[in-house]
């Protein structure tokens, strides 16, 4: 299935049938703040879209770089100079414990909780249009469970009662999600550049970008 055909899947795919195996499966988050923190292997690694990064911004609130960081996949960091490579997409930016940087462990809880990306709002679920496609927004954790196209990833909050309600909610935004996730894949390959640039380059759905967020070519 090429990514037009699953991003015409992703559409046509059914809330309610998805909040049915999300009631099946089961979740309360119970705080725990998992999600949000690294882990003694690697960072936290989520993906965070061009415009969610700009939401998160808010204006000048915070710089590019403050809020992402360019996916580590595909770079190279040798022990005596900067890193090098070519890079698909961002992910949330992390602090020196490789934490999300916008998780308050204080408080045990997100700083910028209303604004966000969808793969926190989704957590600990994904969808899987189809078993070997797109899948530029998956969450760190392994898939444990599984009914229909929705995957659960590990939580301690999965097999808790959640309400119908509360359901046809997290299935609408995890749909929404699917929609993105596909429209940014697309976005991604129709302005795939090959490069020969020093440096860090970030390939995004808007182009190619240096690692604080410009644009290498406009
Ligand atoms: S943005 Fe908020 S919800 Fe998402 S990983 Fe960071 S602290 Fe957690």
């Amino acid at each position: 299935m090429d990514l037009e055909a699953e991003l015409a899947a992703a559409r046509a795919l059914d809330v309610a049938a998805i909040a049915d195996a999300i009631e099946s499966i089961g979740f309360e988050c119970t705080r725990c703040g998992h999600c949000c923190r690294g882990t003694d292997e690697a960072d936290h690694t989520a993906t965070v879209f061009p415009d969610e990064i700009r939401t998160i911004q808010d204006g000048d609130e915070y710089d590019w770089r403050d809020v992402a960081r360019p996916m580590p996949f595909g770079l190279t960091e040798p022990d005596d100079g900067p890193a090098t490579g070519e890079t698909f997409e961002w992910a949330l930016a992390t602090d020196a414990c490789g934490d999300c940087t916008f998780y308050d462990r204080e408080g045990e809880a997100c700083s910028i909780y209303e604004r966000r990306p969808l793969i926190c709002r989704t957590y600990p679920f994904s969808l899987a249009i189809e078993d070997d496609g797109a899948e530029l927004s998956a969450p760190m954790g392994e898939v444990v469970d599984r009914e229909g196209a929705v995957q659960a990833h590990e939580c301690e909050g999965l097999g808790r009662d959640i309400s119908r309600a509360d359901a046809i909610e997290l299935a609408e935004t995890l749909k929404r999600r699917a929609v993105r996730e596909l429209q940014e894949a697309i976005g991604v390959r129709d302005n795939y550049e090959p490069t020969d640039i020093d440096g860090i380059v970030v390939h995004d759905s808007e182009g190619q970008k240096r690692p604080d967020g410009t644009r290498i070519r406009e």
